[in-house]
């Protein structure tokens, strides 16, 4: 698709030589997309995001969403056009103070033309003023906007924010957030960060949240509804905000029970992948009838649902996890999602392995023999899953078992020595599998190519275990397969993990 792009690009400029002075040859649109191959039309070219601005009035009753997106970035191209990625109806757009054109496209696109070229490396201000009903507009059928009795809930991956802000969505143009929102009296607002401000006037009541810290589109989160939040500070003095719908019904004492050990767990997670990245930590339970949980940057989203069979903390790890391992370092590319679930997957199996309910060991032993050779578990390639198959179940478990292969190859040492360097080395950034191998590689002083080859890029079931095992043991020997002699006894932590399945459930 990139190569492509640049192909035609380039023809348009040779045509437009013809007819236009040279200096202005060089100005063209940018790429309505990134150059994700899983997602083509993701992102934009051109530019590059510092911060969002974005004030929001809404009114739960009627879904009615008013904003007013104010966007700093840099052209990287000089630009005689660029998109964002947005699907609400747009009243008005300017850029650097002046009126601007602009035009929806295709499924998601906003196209601006501004009264007068960007040049390469100046400074952008867009401002974007918008108004629509978030829960009506559909692509494909589907709204990524989850309506609420008393409100509403942006939190979906890989996309979710063309419902209530305009951006450059994908995760390698990460920026901070002020996000301020009004709303009815009694009514609440949740979002990324740290609540700055709030204020009360004429029945409405305005809630100013802050993210000083960077972070990817698809990890800012919004909720309106009717909330009980509560903010509290890990014994490490680490902010700690929560929030619970005030209509969880039955399910209520569970979330609490569960969402309340955040600061515990992050503490506790901290010893394995270093310092905590962000400013504060959270998370939150709206009452929507969803089933996932995701991991929105330091105010973590989870259906109740999660909580229907009781308290659950191994999804609070799960989610935790990733604001090391997702957030603070995002994928680079989408096809890199098993450095996301596959490790979020393995604090699981580490939070089972401190609760004395089945060793990371025993959890790989057992994903290992539960799915023979001609399951379509093993055509799924963790390192390379495709678009549909992004949060299939194997990029989650057949990932954590890669982890434990890893563990194994590297031993204890070296490998809790990469678990906790890798986050650091990335800070904030993003990374390919590669280039984690290559760390991997360094810290271990190991060749990895072939582990890796074998557990996250091959569409078939590896012929040794995790451990090293061969699949077709010698007769007599303990055999791996499934229900035979000596097969794995399924670890008590299991069932456990596997409820936390639904989080990322793809909706369409
Ligand atoms: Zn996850």
């Amino acid at each position: 698709m990139r190569k492509r792009l640049i192909v035609s690009a380039a023809a348009g400029a040779l045509a437009l030589l013809l007819t236009v002075p040279a200096s202005a040859a060089q100005i063209g649109p940018g790429a309505a997309g990134i150059g994700d191959p899983y997602y083509p039309n993701a992102g934009n070219g051109g530019y590059d995001v510092s911060h969002y601005d974005i004030r929001l009035k809404y009114q739960p009753a009627t879904d009615e969403l008013e904003g007013t997106a104010t966007i700093l970035a840099t052209a990287t191209q000089d630009l005689s056009r660029f998109n964002l990625d947005f699907v609400l109806g747009v009243k008005e757009v300017l850029v650097n103070g002046r009126t601007a054109k602009f035009a929806s496209t295709g499924e998601s696109e906003l196209e601006i033309t501004p009264a007068r070229p960007l040049v390469k490396g100046a400074p952008v201000t867009v401002v974007v003023r918008y108004a629509d009903k978030p829960g009506k507009v559909e692509r494909g059928g589907y709204s990524a906007w989850l309506r609420t009795p008393d409100g509403g809930v942006a939190a979906n991956e890989p996309e979710g924010s063309a419902w209530w802000f305009p951006s450059n969505d994908h995760p390698t143009d990460k920026a901070t957030y002020d996000v301020s929102v009004l709303v009815p009296d009694g009514t609440q607002a949740i979002s990324n960060g740290l609540l700055t401000g709030q204020s009360s006037r004429a029945g409405w009541t305005r809630y100013n949240w802050r993210q000083t810290k960077p972070q990817a589109t698809y990890l800012a989160t919004l909720a309106i509804g009717r909330f009980d939040i509560r903010t509290d500070t890990t014994p490490g003095g680490l902010p700690v905000v929560t929030a619970y719908s005030k209509d969880l019904g039955d399910n209520d004492g569970a979330a609490r029970a569960s969402v309340e050990r955040t600061g515990e767990l992050v503490d506790w997670l901290s010893g394995y992948f270093g310092e905590y990245p962000f400013g504060s930590i959270g998370g939150y339970v709206p009452n929507v009838p969803t089933g996932y949980a995701l991991e929105t940057q330091t105010q973590i989203f989870y259906s109740p649902a999660q909580f229907s069979r009781g308290s659950n903390t191994s999804v609070v790890v799960h989610e935790l996890a990733h604001q090391w391992y997702g957030d603070s370092v995002s994928v680079q590319r989408w096809s890199d999602i098993w450095l996301n679930e596959g490790f979020a997957r393995y604090s699981q199996w580490l939070w089972s392995e401190h609760e004395n309910e089945g060793t990371a060991q025993e959890l790989a032993d057992y994903v290992y023999s539960s799915y023979p050779a001609d399951n379509a578990f093993w055509s799924v390639k963790p390192g390379d899953p495709g678009a549909d198959h992004q949060f299939s179940g194997a990029v989650y478990d057949r990932g954590a078992v890669a982890i434990q292969a890893l563990r194994n190859t590297v031993g204890d040492e070296k490998f809790f020595q990469i678990l906790k360097g890798w986050p650091a080395e990335r800070k904030y950034g993003n990374a390919t599998i590669q280039q984690f191998q290559a760390y991997a590689e360094r810290i271990s002083g190991k060749p990895l190519a072939q582990l890796f080859d074998t557990w996250l890029f091959t569409a078939s079931k590896p012929a040794v275990s995790s451990a090293g095992v061969p699949a077709a043991a010698p007769a007599g020997a303990a055999s791996l397969a499934p229900g035979g002699k000596g097969a794995p006894q399924e670890p008590k932590s299991w069932k456990k993990i596997q409820e936390t399945n639904s989080l990322h459930e793809h909706t369409h």
